[in-house]
C-alpha cells in the first residue's frame, strides 16, 4: 500500500480547480510557443522561475537550456523526476484555437514551422503541476525530489547534453528516476511495462563515393546512383533474412539522395536510414550488418573509395528496472484501478529518458498517458481504425487537455510519492539497494487486493 499522507492523497485525488484552471493556461501557452531543440530559452525560463517560486533551489542552463530543481525535505530517497520541453520542426495543423503558427531557423538554418506535436508541453505542465502539490504538502513526505527540465529530447541531445554537464557533486545522485510521455490511448488512462519498453533508434548518413561522368558514357563512370540502389535493396535484407522472426527490428531507408539532372551522374550518392531494435545484441548486429553491406556493394561497383559513416543520432534502449516498475505498478493500481494497464509490448519509438540512468547506473521506470477522448478512441477500436488516430509526430495531434492533464499530473505524484511516501525508515541507501536489485521481487500487495487489481487491470490496446 503507498502509504500518501492525508493532504497529499487529498491533493492527488482532487488537484482542485484553480491549480487546474493555472495549469491549462500554462499548457496552452506553451503550446502556443513551442521552441526547437536546444533552443528552449523560453520554456526554460518560464519553468525555471516557475520553480524558484515555489521554493527550489534551481540551477539554469545545465546542457545548454536544462534546469535542474532540487528540493531537500529531511531524510528519505533521492527521487528524480524527469519532463522533456522541446518542440518539432513541422507546422501544427489541429485548427486548435491555441494551436502553434511559430517558424524558427532548424540546425541547418532553414526556416521551418514550430509545433509540440510529440506533447511536450503537456510534460512540462504536468511537471509544474506535480511540483506544486509537492511544494504545498512538505510535511507529507521526506526525501529530496529532484526535478529536472530536460532539452532537444527530439535530437537525442538533451539528457547526453544534461549528464556531460552535470559535474561531479553538483547535484545529489537519484536512488530512482520517474519519467512519462503522452500518446495515443484513452485519456484517462495509464500504461506502464517492466522490461524493455521502447526500442533502442539508431539514424545514421552513408554518404556512397563513384566517379562521376556524361550520362552517355557510362563506361568512364562508377555510378553511384546503382551502387546506392543496390545499397538500398539488400539493407532490406537484414530484417528479413539476417534476424530471427521473433526478434522485432525495423530499418528504414527515409532518404535516398543523387544527382541533379538526367544526364549527369553524379560523384556520390547519400542514404539516410533508421532503425529501431529492443535488444543491445541486435541493435550490434545490425549496425555491423549495414557497414558490411555497404562496403561491399561499393566493392561489387568497384568504388575506389570506401563508404563514410556519420551517426545522426542515437537513442539507447529504455529498459524499465523490474523491482521500481513493480513499485510504480502497485501505486498506479491503488490510484487508477483499471484504467492503469500493463502495456502488451514494447513500442518502437525511442527516448534519450533511460540517458541518465544508464549513464549513472540509477534505476528508472517510464509509463505512458493516454491522450486522446475516450468516445473517440472507443469508437476508432470498434471500427478498428486506432491507427488512424493522429499520433505523436502528426501535423493534427491533439491531446485532450482533460483529463489527460489531470491524469499525468497524478500518475507522476503518486509514483514520486510511492518513494517519497516510504514508510519512515526506508532510507536512500536502503531503497537504492533494494531497487538495484532487478530480480528481487517487492513485497507484494495483499492476495486480496492483488486479485481486486488483477480483475479490473484489461489490456488497453
Ligand atoms: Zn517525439
Ligand atoms: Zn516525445
Amino acid at each position: 500500500m503507498n502509504p500518501l499522507t492525508h493532504a497529499l492523497a487529498a491533493a492527488v485525488a482532487a488537484p482542485g480547480a484553480k491549480l487546474l484552471t493555472e495549469l491549462e493556461d500554462l499548457y496552452k501557452d506553451l503550446h502556443r510557443h513551442p521552441e526547437l531543440s536546444m533552443q528552449e530559452h523560453r520554456t526554460a525560463k518560464i519553468v525555471a522561475d516557475a520553480m524558484q517560486d515555489l521554493g527550489y533551489e534551481v540551477t539554469r542552463n545545465v546542457g545548454v537550456t536544462g534546469a535542474v530543481c532540487v528540493m531537500k525535505n529531511g531524510s528519505g530517497p533521492i527521487v528524480m523526476l524527469r519532463a522533456d520541453m522541446d518542440a518539432l520542426p513541422m507546422a501544427e495543423n489541429t485548427g486548435l484555437p491555441y494551436a502553434s503558427t511559430v517558424t524558427a531557423r532548424d540546425a541547418d538554418g532553414s526556416e521551418v514551422g514550430v509545433a509540440h506535436s510529440c506533447g511536450h508541453d503537456m510534460h512540462v505542465t504536468w511537471m509544474i503541476g506535480a511540483a506544486r502539490i509537492l511544494s504545498a504538502n512538505r510535511a507529507a513526505w521526506r526525501g529530496t525530489l529532484m526535478i529536472v527540465f530536460q532539452p532537444g529530447e527530439e535530437t537525442a541531445e538533451g539528457a547526453s547534453c544534461m549528464v556531460r554537464d552535470w559535474g561531479k557533486g553538483r547535484f545529489p545522485k537519484p536512488d530512482v528516476i520517474l519519467g512519462q510521455h503522452v500518446m495515443v490511448g484513452p485519456a484517462g488512462t495509464v500504461s506502464y511495462r517492466p522490461g524493455v519498453t521502447l526500442s533502442a533508434g539508431d539514424s545514421l548518413k552513408i554518404k556512397l563515393f563513384g566517379r562521376g561522368s556524361h550520362g552517355s558514357q557510362p563506361q568512364t563512370s562508377i555510378d553511384p546512383v546503382i551502387m546506392a540502389a543496390a545499397t538500398a535493396l539488400r539493407l532490406q535484407t537484414i530484417v528479413s533474412r539476417e534476424i530471427a522472426p521473433s526478434e522485432p527490428a525495423v530499418l528504414t531507408i527515409g532518404a535516398l539522395q543523387a544527382g541533379t539532372k538526367e544526364n549527369i551522374i553524379p560523384d556520390d550518392a547519400t542514404i539516410k536510414l533508421n532503425m529501431r531494435t529492443f535488444s543491445e545484441d541486435t541493435r550490434e548486429y545490425m549496425l555491423k550488418s549495414i557497414r558490411r553491406i555497404c562496403c561491399a556493394e561499393c566493392d561489387a561497383s568497384g568504388a575506389e573509395r570506401a563508404p563514410e559513416f556519420t551517426t545522426i543520432n542515437s537513442y539507447p534502449l529504455t529498459e524499465n528496472d523490474l523491482a521500481a516498475t513493480q513499485k510504480v505498478a502497485e501505486a498506479f493500481g491503488h490510484q487508477f484501478g483499471g484504467n492503469a494497464s500493463l502495456a502488451p509490448g514494447p513500442a518502437s519509438a525511442s527516448e534519450d529518458f533511460s540517458v541518465f540512468g544508464r549513464s549513472w547506473g540509477v534505476p528508472y521506470v517510464f509509463w505512458f498517458v493516454g491522450s486522446t477522448d475516450p468516445a473517440v478512441y472507443a469508437r476508432a477500436k470498434r471500427e478498428k481504425t486506432v491507427n488512424r488516430i493522429p499520433s505523436n509526430h502528426s501535423p493534427k495531434f491533439a491531446p485532450q487537455i482533460h483529463p489527460t492533464l489531470e491524469t499525468g499530473l497524478q500518475a507522476m505524484l503518486t509514483a514520486a510519492s510511492a518513494w517519497l511516501c516510504s514508510p519512515a525508515g526506508e532510507s536512500g541507501s536502503e531503497s537504492r539497494s533494494a531497487s538495484a536489485q532487478s530480480s528481487s521481487p517487492r513485497p507484494a500487495a495483499p492476495p486480496r487486493r492483488r486479485a481486486a487489481a488483477a480483475r479490473r487491470r484489461s489490456p488497453r490496446r
